[in-house]
């Protein structure tokens, strides 16, 4: 039976390693928080006793980490300790810099890297639906599917080290930026006296057309499913949101390019989440646009 090292077994990583052992992988977990690690047990993860201890008899590590700096330190210890050739597979959010630090790292160390961030909250990871985004060399990706496959429905090579995370970070600033977009939209309505429905009916078949208007529209009514009927529990947190606008800009300053409404959108989901809106649905702005 193959062995999978994970390390970070939080609201993302503990129900897809759950997907792991559920289609017949052996998993070894570590997380720093005892609580994760009880939950993990109690899922049938065999528990490490450090993060180097996943990697006992591993041919696979996956990584889910808040951020690129503890990723980088997690790396530190994983890598010493891993067999040659072992897969390294990180699935965090994190900074484009980061992640290509830690494929370097990897690579140098004589493993197989992949950063491979994923799309679709804490439902897709409970589903096994995720999008996977990765970077990375062709046979490490080509190596990392079928297990890929088991936690996600969509996964998409994206290119060299970084790609899987440059792609997740400029997706969420279009999703971002036009959340925004949609929620002055309406805003505007409301004050022109058009009802929500009209502006809905319209704009939905036409060239206003997008995925915050009709898959996640940001008032009540016109998608049931969207946060706006469910008093705007998230979904996907205005504090996840902004975390990536932020990497967003982060990668714009570094690589030079002028991402103007980015940086503006960043402004206001910083000033909504500074306003105690931080566990709110990041479609909630729209009653800050209000106000
Ligand atoms: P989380 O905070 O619930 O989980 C992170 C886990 O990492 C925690 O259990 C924490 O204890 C553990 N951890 C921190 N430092 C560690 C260390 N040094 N060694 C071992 N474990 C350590 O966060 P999450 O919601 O599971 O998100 C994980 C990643 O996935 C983030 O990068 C996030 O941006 C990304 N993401 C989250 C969502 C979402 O909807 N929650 C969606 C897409 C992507």
């Amino acid at each position: 039976m193959t062995r999978i090292g994970f390390v970070g077994l939080g609201n993302m990583g503990l129900p897809m390693a759950v997907n792991l052992v559920k289609a017949g992988y052996a998993v070894t977990g570590f997380d720093v928080v005892p609580a994760a690690l009880q939950a993990a047990a109690a899922a049938g993860i065999s528990i490490a006793d450090t993060a180097a201890g996943v990697t006992q008899g591993a041919a696979l590590v996956i990584t889910m980490l808040p951020n690129g700096k503890l990723v980088l330190g997690v790396y530190a210890e994983l890598l010493p300790a891993a067999a040659p050739g072992t897969l390294f597979i990180d699935s965090s959010t994190i900074d484009v810099d980061s992640a290509r630090a830690a494929g370097a790292q990897a690579a140098a160390a004589g493993m197989q890297a992949l950063d491979a961030p994923v799309s679709g909250g804490v439902g897709g990871a409970a589903d096994g639906t995720l999008t996977f985004m990765a970077g990375g060399e062709a046979a490490a990706f080509a190596r990392a599917m079928p297990v890929l496959e088991v936690m996600g429905a969509k996964i998409i090579h994206c290119g060299g080290a970084g790609a899987g995370q440059a792609a997740k970070i400029c997706n969420n600033m279009i999703l971002g930026i036009s959340m925004i977009a949609v929620g002055e939209a309406f805003v505007l309505a409301e004050k022109l006296g058009l009802s929500h429905r009209a502006l809905f009916d319209v704009a939905a078949t036409a060239s206003g057309q997008c995925w915050s208007l009709t898959s996640y529209c940001p008032v009540p009514g016109p998608v049931p499913a969207s946060p706006a009927n469910n008093q705007y529990k998230p979904g996907f947190a205005a504090a996840l949101m902004l975390k990536d606008l932020t990497l967003s800009q982060e990668a714009a300053s570094s690589a030079g390019a002028a991402t103007a409404l980015g940086r503006h959108a960043m402004e206001i989901y910083e000033a909504f989440v500074r306003d105690g809106n931080g566990g709110t649905d990041f479609s909630g702005v729209i009653n800050a646009i209000r106000d």
